[in-house]
């Protein structure tokens, strides 16, 4: 039987493997999920072979799962999804950290643990990663759905006091490793200290950290969940958790390093640098500089100009998810299509508020995915585009990221939509991105301004295209 779910085991690995591989293209991204699911189906139901299982209890937590699950995945609207994925991370480092105690306390001799360093410190890392990432999961929820200040909170002091109190939960788990040995007594007060320590540590890291860059914190925090779930592994002798949680940890940590690339920042900013604290007086910079005004143009002169392009492009941003504009957006490229103009996206990495948000709302509406093109991809193509409509994006075609080194966002590659004949901006009013600095695109003369929800102004301008 062990060799059975041993080769399962193996199986669900490589099914992990491929489906990470396939998700890093949209158009396997659903063979990718696909094919994780089939993976930790097996995966579970090999760990469910092994002997001595309380099956009533499993039971029980499936059910109660699932009911907390389903409506999470199925209610929950895509804008809050970020807030949403904060807090199921906050459920899988609780699992985590509640299997190391509960494997601690087990045996109050801790006589399994005796002798045993290397499993006593798989176990402590597993706790203190486990319950760091359950507070710091908890906050970034809090933060995100505005129950919490988004501002950061800065004190003297903080990253020293920080990284302190992080150091002591190290030294309680050298401790237990050393007591384990046999070098030192045991005392199962380190333990638990330990586990204070750890939900600490989680709170007061994600306190300096602004709400709005809250995404990265939690697909950092993703990566110390998998972490945790391999050193359970490791406790527990459990081969698919070991690499289960080696495949999480790496890739959030990768998605992590990504996404503070895209945005130019700089791990150890993203880590230690209160980041979301936008600097106001390189915002005042960014908007001073600005002189001239934003032209606004009617949604029938915007349809004629549509009309009669013959290449189009449109720039999906977070005001396309706000206003779930995506199908409208589609109808009016069938649309323009239709009338023998050629239309394509171009999608920024950042755009929206998590990795792949426009990618997932154009593929929920059917776009075909080769007509999604990457901003290294499409920024080429601008400079020959009769018209550029951008959808409730702002930072992402920013030319101060270019341009103006006060910027908060000097630096961060952008879509160069300048480079196009002409720009349709869609947008609600003169609000400001996510950066909160004002945008010369919008100034631009070739820029026109067609003020209103994405959806309805979408909308508009599909049945005056039809009728021009
Ligand atoms: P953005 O800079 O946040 O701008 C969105 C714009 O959409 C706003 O200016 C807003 O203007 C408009 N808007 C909002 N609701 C709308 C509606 N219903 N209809 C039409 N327009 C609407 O968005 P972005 O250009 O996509 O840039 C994303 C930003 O998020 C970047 O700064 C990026 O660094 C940051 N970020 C992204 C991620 C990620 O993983 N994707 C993670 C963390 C941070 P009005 O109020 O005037 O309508």
């Amino acid at each position: 039987m062990d060799i059975l779910v041993q080769l399962a085991y193996l199986v669900a690995s490589f099914a992990f493997i491929f489906s990470l591989r396939a998700l890093t293209r949209p158009e396997s991204a659903r063979n990718g999920y696909r094919l994780a699911i089939i993976g930790m189906a097996i995966a579970v139901v090999a760990t469910l072979l092994h002997e001595g299982l309380s099956y009533e209890w499993i039971a029980a937590g499936l059910i109660i799962g699932a009911l907390v699950g389903y409506p999470l995945g199925m209610f929950v609207p895509m804008t809050a999804m970020p807030e949403r994925i904060a807090f199921s991370h906050a459920f899988g480092a609780l699992a985590a950290t509640l299997v190391g105690v509960g494997e601690f306390m087990q045996v109050k001799s801790f006589s399994h643990l005796a002798h045993d360093p290397f499993r006593m410190g798989a176990l402590s890392f597993e706790v203190l990663f486990g319950a760091l990432t359950v507070t710091g999961s908890l906050m970034a929820f809090g933060k995100l759905a505005a129950i919490l200040p988004g501002r950061p909170l800065t004190y003297p002091l903080q990253n020293f006091s920080n990284l302190a109190f992080l150091a002591s939960g190290a030294g309680c788990l050298v401790y237990l490793v050393l007591a384990s040995a046999g070098l030192v007594p045991m005392h199962a007060e380190v333990f638990y200290a330990m586990v204070g320590i750890g939900t600490m540590v989680g709170i007061l890291m994600v306190i300096p950290i602004g709400g709005a860059d809250m995404p990265v914190v939690i697909s950092l925090l993703n990566s110390y969940a998998g972490l945790a779930a391999c050193a359970t592994g490791f406790a527990l002798d459990n081969t698919i958790l070991i690499v289960a949680g080696a495949l999480d940890g790496a890739s959030g940590f990768i998605l992590s390093i990504a996404m503070s690339k895209a945005m130019n920042r700089s791990f150890a900013n993203v880590i230690f640098g209160a980041f979301g604290a936008v600097d106001q007086t390189a915002a005042v910079g960014g908007a001073g500089g600005i002189t001239g005004e934003m032209h606004p143009i009617s949604a029938e002169d915007a349809a004629l100009r549509l009309a009669y392009a013959e290449r189009v492009i449109f720039v999906p941003g977070y005001g396309l998810a706000v206003s779930q504009a995506q199908h409208q957006v589609r109808e009016l490229a069938d649309v323009i299509e239709k009338r023998g103009g050629s239309v394509i996206f171009a999608i920024h990495p950042v755009a929206g508020r998590m990795p792949g948000h426009m990618n997932v709302l154009l593929a929920e509406a059917g776009v075909p995915y080769d007509k999604l093109l990457d901003m290294d991809e499409v920024n080429p193509k601008f400079a020959e585009t009769d018209v550029v409509v951008v959808v409730g994006a702002n930072d992402v075609v920013n030319p101060a990221a270019r341009t103006n080194k006060g910027s908060p966002i000097y630096g961060m590659p952008i879509l160069t939509v300048s480079d196009a004949r002409s720009v349709i901006v869609l947008k609600r009013g003169q609000g400001a991105g996510f950066s909160g600095i004002e945008n010369e695109l919008f100034f631009d003369p070739k820029t026109s301004m067609l003020y209103g929800d994405a959806r309805k102004s979408l909308t508009t301008l599909t049945s005056e295209v039809k009728s021009a």
